[in-house]
């Protein structure tokens, strides 16, 4: 939520993406302060847009990501300072609809407990072996779900595994089980039948969830 604070911050100061990249570097440190680690993302903003501006002959049309094949599509955008395989795949999956799979720590998590990744799996490895096997379209809701369920269910360090409708192909509850693995007991208020509060209303990636009306999510200008 900080950083989307930070971001609706950049966007209300600055009218376009030229005036952020003409900024001084101290005045766009300011603005995004509520994000955390200013200094650092003030410069690492200031020199993405400048490659950005440059590749796109000033045009900030970042089209080509969306048709160009997805390994040259990722390589460019891993190739800018600060963007790593999961932002890569964040700004392929979610604004261009490419088959990328980012995996944060949720989705680290909740797919090492079902099975999916062997233990303390890589994180670049984790993207190729969930790539692999999910289909493109079951991508962005198995990354979205995920998230979710890693959140209000599957937390760490001990998942609330009574409420979860997984567990009869979940890897982590079969040793949980028989007491080889921590669980969390079900929270008092959610005993009763009613389930704990879901967070579909909660920002994924600074993202409104799919199912909220298209005019509340953050939109590229
Ligand atoms: S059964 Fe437990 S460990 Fe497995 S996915 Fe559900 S909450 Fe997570």
């Amino acid at each position: 939520m900080n950083s989307f604070r930070a971001f609706t911050a950049l966007r209300e100061r600055y009218a376009a993406w030229h005036d952020v990249l003409r900024a001084p570097t101290d005045e766009l440190e300011e603005v995004i302060r509520p994000g955390g680690l200013a200094p650092t993302k003030s410069r690492r903003i200031q020199h993405v847009l400048a490659e950005v501006y440059e590749a796109t002959h000033g045009t900030w049309d970042l089209g080509f990501l969306g048709t160009m094949p997805l390994a040259e599509a990722r390589a460019w955008l891993t190739s800018l300072v600060g963007i790593g395989r999961k932002t890569a795949s964040i700004i392929l999956l979610f604004n261009f609809g490419r088959p990328a799979m980012p995996v944060d720590t949720h989705v680290h998590r909740v797919a090492t407990r079902l099975g999916m990744l062997p233990p303390r799996t890589p994180l670049d490895r984790a993207h190729d072996l969930l790539e692999e096997v999910l289909r493109p379209e079951e991508m962005y809701a198995f990354h979205v779900e995920l998230i979710r369920h890693g959140r209000d269910t599957c937390r760490a360090p001990r998942p609330i595994c009574g409420l979860c409708p997984l567990t009869d192909v979940c890897a982590y509850f079969a040793d949980a089980i028989r007491g080889r693995a921590p669980m969390a007991p079900i929270p008092r208020n959610a005993a009763g039948g009613d389930v704990p509060a879901r967070y579909h209303d909660e920002l994924i990636h600074g993202w409104a969830p799919p199912e909220q009306p298209a005019g509340s999510r953050s939109v590229d200008r």
